[in-house]
């Protein structure tokens, strides 16, 4: 990574906030033990306090927000089983290819839109009346969707796909590494979440700020099943405590943030919509995340001019671009880059 200078506005990712002092202080106040012993009290209550907020059993303290989906994968399915994602999903594009690899399935994605899907994407894909068929076993959810621009289910949505799901026996995954972005824009409650889930990961180093830290949440026999797992996969942490607090704090103090990030992205969106060199579809910001394409060159050659700038973003496809806001990232900042992305494609 190259180092920046103060002055840099970083747009990469909403993983790139720091601790703040609070946060450091708040952690310091922990009180810890064993995780892997269940003995660290700030861990169990985290895990309580999470699994109650979306009203399930229990949860499941893990590292990353790729270790929480690949657990949920893996205690809803057999090897040789299929599970069902939209081709922008997380899972299918961001995690090494892990489903096969740990839990032995195949993974069937499938064109939605915007990372979404809808039963009539889906309804013509459930196998698993052949013995030589794979059998169709999990349906993956993204919310928001992450390589989809952000975007967010509605509940009439979920309600659709849940309802299909249950008629077509198959168990619910939610990628929720950014739930809180679509609790935030759609006033969506918690508890919601967990009826559509049977396993549903949320992350907390996201938009929220936590150094580290994601969580599976679930049936108390899920979690228990996917614990022996973490510890297989090597993600059972000692004194892991000081990253629950982290998570905590970020959660109490953060999450009304998020809302602010959603504000200054629909104004960067309407910014790019004006310029001659860019496209974007704005009504699809409905989030954090903006993205957008450049029109006459590659997105590696804007991307470079954005930097000389100290604007830095990601690529996301040969003409796409990715920005993504953070409360690191304030009203200043937004006003700097609409400037920046104004001057150089008018
Ligand atoms: C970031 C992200 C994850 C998890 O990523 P980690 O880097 O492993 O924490 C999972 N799903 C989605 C949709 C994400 O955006």
């Amino acid at each position: 990574m190259k180092k920046q200078n103060h002055k840099t506005i970083d747009l990469r990712s909403d993983t790139i906030t720091k601790p703040t002092p609070e946060m450091l202080e708040f952690m310091i106040q922990a009180e810890v033990g064993d995780d892997v012993f269940a003995e660290d009290p700030t861990v169990k209550a985290f895990e309580e306090k999470i699994s109650n907020l979306f009203g399930m059993e229990a949860g499941l303290f893990v590292p990353s927000g790729t270790m929480g989906n690949q657990l949920g994968v893996k205690v809803l399915t057999n090897p040789g089983d299929e599970i069902l994602i939209d081709y922008k999903g997380h899972i299918y594009n961001y995690e090494t290819g892990g489903a096969g690899m740990l839990s032995g399935v195949q993974i069937n994605p499938i064109h939605g839109s915007n990372g979404k899907l809808s039963v009539s994407d889906i309804k013509d894909h459930v196998r698993g009346n052949f013995d030589w068929e794979p059998k169709t076993s999990v349906l993956c959810l993204e919310n928001t969707t992450n390589k989809g621009g952000g975007v967010c289910y509605s509940k009439e949505e979920l309600k659709s796909l849940k309802a299909f799901a249950d008629e077509n026996n198959l168990k619910v995954h939610v990628d929720g590494a950014r739930i809180w972005n679509a609790m935030v824009a759609t006033g969506v409650e918690p508890e919601f979440f967990g009826e559509i889930g049977h396993t549903l990961s949320v992350c907390f180093s996201k938009g929220l700020g936590a150094p580290a830290g994601s969580m599976l949440i679930s049936t108390k026999e899920n979690i228990a099943k996917a614990r022996r797992f973490r510890k297989m996969w090597g993600g059972g942490m000692r004194q892991v405590g000081l990253l629950a607090a982290a998570a905590d704090y970020a959660l109490d103090n953060n999450l009304p943030k998020l809302k602010e990030d959603h504000r200054r992205a629909k104004k960067l969106a309407k910014a790019i919509s004006e310029c001659s060199q860019l496209s974007v579809d704005t009504d699809s910001v409905e989030t954090n995340i903006v993205i957008f394409d450049v029109l006459d060159e590659s997105a590696t050659d804007a991307l470079a001019k954005l930097e000389a700038e100290g604007v830095l973003m990601v690529p996301f496809g040969p003409k796409t671009i990715r920005a993504t806001f953070h409360f690191e990232i304030g009203d200043e900042q937004l006003e700097k880059v609409v400037s920046v992305i104004r001057k150089i494609f008018r």
